[in-house]
């Protein structure tokens, strides 16, 4: 018989696949099966790429495959060639794709399938057995035998433990044929349950035509980018254009930013309909996961909503998928396998033969580029939905004003005459903690973290230093380490401070910080949100937390305290990352009856991108910004990789870059090396290569030809490094 290969993808950073032999006894498995097999001195499970009959590996070398997890495969071919596709397009090891795109439990061996329950029940012969014989004698098993007769469809062994009846009983009526131990059949997957639970809303003219639009490329690839501001009713369209694929049952995937998970957006689906929701977060068990997945891949659930890695959930019967707030930056992963979530929801749906819904009050450069160049079909919505108004905006200008820790006269009166009328007031500033710098007036000694490039945060109660790029906290010293001053001076605001100041100024108005540091508990900000929404008159003080995705109905007034660090900021970037911050938190003022104010504090008040975004609107700014990009073939007019290398020895991770530099062919432009932003992070250096090309298929050769090459650098083991393809920050 002719010996047979299996190539796997196995879960390691090696750019390449695994041959192993099929041993006579099992069964070839199907391309996407998963495999156990010995990896090192331990064992792994991969992924079944082929079976072949001839390898190039020396036969002594081969190993041999202990068991085959499947007979069919794990993933649906669209996403299996999405899994590859990715690989090839961010050079990411296939293996470690398929470990993102898989749950935990299915990586570590669990049926792909529900396995149903095992139950011990009564076999016919049971039934009938006449309890006044023998059995007497064995009054264990007569009450074992009992209990169950009492319960035709069978207990499952922790009922029955509960009744003080054990195993090994029930292995002695197995023996005599009286009982069996039989899994029972997991529930069908049913047609999803359709219908609604409450009526939808009637749609706005715009609206209407955005949903008809998409609802007309249904069973087909059709890209839409749906650039509707902030309360507009994006999520409204969201919700009938899935009852529309509800209906033809067929199922949907919502992908939300991390932050947008929150209870209430789920609450708001499950509101609206009776099909089964599958939820996917990182705030759920390995099982739930699991679970989640089965209930998607099976058909049972019709809508999938999840983060990011939610892209590779697969689904039996997909037709539609939504990423809501497309521009956001968590649908990107920034370490590993990095992959853009929703940029591979457009390839995935274009797989599924499916149309794919973008929508965001401020959508990405990228995609907006996509719509102007006829890529995406562009829906908009420029009206609020239920006749709510859009907030204005208002700058103040801080040049020669006096400010009160960060805040001008005109914004400590704007906040007392809102709370006065009975609403609330949303503060935003993107710091938590007390304040960035602590400074000593006599010498000017800045307190810096021992393993970063970088400042640490003094946060109080307890009062600590804390650097939130490495995590290393220490007590903050009593005198300077530097002259022996006592006047030492926190400088900057934070979230804490802020809090500080406005309970000190408004000392009746109750006070909400929200921020990492006063959610970290579990539910806690279930918990302030609804404190929020029962509060009367209120301050909110937080940070892009607040930003995202809820709603606050009694909010209408909301307060900028100093955005121009990000607004003119380095990274090529951060205007549009700025810009889509400011609207986001603007948008959640006045979304109910009452129009909604909004203060911007700024030195620049005159600067045209300010002027451009709060008077002209995104679109303007968009196209200035556009328009920038296009001079300096940067994205999406150009294409960029991002290759970084950290060592612990400071001249590493610049000579390996060179060295990499030099390994480029022609086609490229490399910028480059330079040492990061942050040259050094948690005690390592840090140096950045910067490829450019001008179409993406040169970058992707280029790329391809390249990471060979690195991999063979003599250095590439004694440095850290790792390649970013299409990367969103460049620090
Ligand atoms: P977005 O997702 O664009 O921020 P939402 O869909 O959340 O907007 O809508 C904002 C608010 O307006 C929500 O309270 C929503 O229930 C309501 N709404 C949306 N569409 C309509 C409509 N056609 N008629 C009445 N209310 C609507
Ligand atoms: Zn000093
Ligand atoms: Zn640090």
């Amino acid at each position: 018989m002719t010996r047979r290969f299996l190539q796997l993808a196995l879960p390691s950073p090696l750019r390449q696949t695994f041959d192993y032999i099929l041993p006579a006894k099992l069964d070839p498995p199907p391309a996407g099966a998963r495999v156990r097999v010995p990896f090192g001195r331990q064992e792994q499970i991969g992924i079944c790429l082929g079976v072949t009959t001839a390898t190039e590996v020396p036969e002594a070398k081969l190993r041999a495959a202990t068991e085959i997890l499947d007979s069919e495969p794990v993933l649906p071919a669209s996403l299996f060639t999405l899994c590859q596709w990715a690989a090839d397009y961010y050079q990411h090891p296939l293996g470690e794709v398929f470990d993102t795109a898989l749950p935990v439990l299915l990586r570590q061996g669990e049926p792909v399938a529900s396995p149903g329950e095992l139950r011990w029940r009564t076999t016919r012969l049971g039934e009938l057995f006449p309890t006044d014989g023998t059995i007497r004698r064995a009054p264990k098993q007569l009450e074992a035998l009992l209990k169950l007769r009492d319960h035709p469809d069978g207990l499952i062994p922790p009922l029955l433990a509960s009744f003080g009846i054990e195993r090994p009983t029930l292995l002695a009526l197995q023996k005599k044929g009286l009982v069996e131990y039989v899994t029972l059949a997991p529930p069908e997957p049913e047609k999803a349950p359709e219908g609604l639970r409450e009526p939808h809303y009637p749609l706005s003219a715009e609206q209407k035509a955005a949903l008809e639009a998409v609802n007309a490329r249904a069973g087909e690839f059709h890209p839409f980018l749906l650039f509707g501001i902030t309360g507009s009713g994006k999520t409204e369209i969201y919700l009938q254009a899935i009852a529309a694929v509800l209906d033809r049952g067929l199922q949907a995937l919502v992908l939300v930013p991390e932050i947008g998970l929150a209870p209430q957006t789920v609450a708001r689906f499950r509101a609206r309909f009776q099909a089964e929701i599958a939820v996917l977060h990182s705030g759920r068990n390995e099982r739930e996961r699991l679970e989640a997945w089965r209930a998607a891949r099976s058909g049972r659930a019709g809508i999938v909503i999840g983060t990011r890695s939610a892209i590779f959930t697969p689904l039996a019967r997909p037709g539609l998928i939504i990423v809501d707030e497309e521009h956001d930056l968590s649908f990107k992963q920034h370490e590993g396998f990095r992959y853009h979530a929703r940029d591979l929801a457009v390839r995935r749906a274009q797989l599924e033969k499916v149309p794919v819904l973008l929508g965001s009050a401020t959508p990405s450069l990228e995609s907006l580029a996509n719509a102007r160049q006829g890529r995406y079909q562009l829906l908009r919505l420029t009206e609020r939905a239920a006749g709510a108004s859009r907030p204005a905006f208002k700058l103040i200008d801080l040049r020669q004003q006096k400010l009160q820790e960060g805040f001008s006269d005109p914004l400590l009166q704007a906040i007392k005459g809102t709370l006065d009328r009975g609403e609330q007031v949303l503060v935003f500033i993107n710091r938590r903690g007390f304040a960035p710098v602590l400074l000593c007036h006599d010498c000017g000694w800045q307190a810096h973290c021992r393993r970063c490039d970088a400042r640490p945060t003094l946060h109080r109660a307890p009062t600590r230093l804390h650097c939130h790029h490495c995590g290393s906290e220490s007590a903050p010293p009593v005198h300077c380490p530097s002259c022996g001053s006592s006047d030492l001076r926190p400088v900057g605001l934070g979230t804490e401070r802020v809090e500080d100041f406005l309970r000190q100024r408004f000392p009746k108005a109750p006070l909400f910080r929200v921020d990492r540091d006063s959610t970290r508990r579990k539910d806690a900000l279930t918990k302030l949100y609804h404190d929020i929404h029962s509060a009367g008159p209120a301050l909110l003080v937080g940070t892009q937390m607040l930003a995202k995705g809820h709603h606050f109905p009694k909010v209408t007034l909301v307060a900028l305290l100093d955005i121009d660090g990000g607004l003119f900021g380095a990274d090529f970037r951060a205007p549009e990352h700025t810009a889509q911050l400011v609207l986001q938190v603007a948008g959640r003022a006045g979304r109910a009856d009452k129009p909604g104010l909004v203060l911007l504090q700024t030195h620049q008040p005159a600067h045209p991108l300010l002027h451009e975004l709060i008077v002209a609107g995104y679109d303007a700014f968009a196209d200035r910004m556009l328009e920038e990009r296009r001079l300096m073939s940067l994205p999406p007019f150009g294409y960029l990789a991002l290759i970084r290398a950290e060592s612990t020895d400071a001249e590493k991770p610049m000579a390996f870059l060179q060295d990499v530099a030099s390994a480029m062919e022609d086609g490229l432009e490399a910028w480059g090396p330079v040492p990061a932003p942050m040259e050094k992070r948690a005690g390592r250096f840090r140096a950045h290569l910067l490829l450019q090309a001008s179409r993406r298929p040169a970058l992707q050769a280029a790329l391809a030809k390249l990471v060979p090459r690195i991999e063979a650098l003599p250095d590439a083991r004694r440095v850290r490094w790792s390649l970013d393809v299409d990367p969103q920050d460049i620090t």
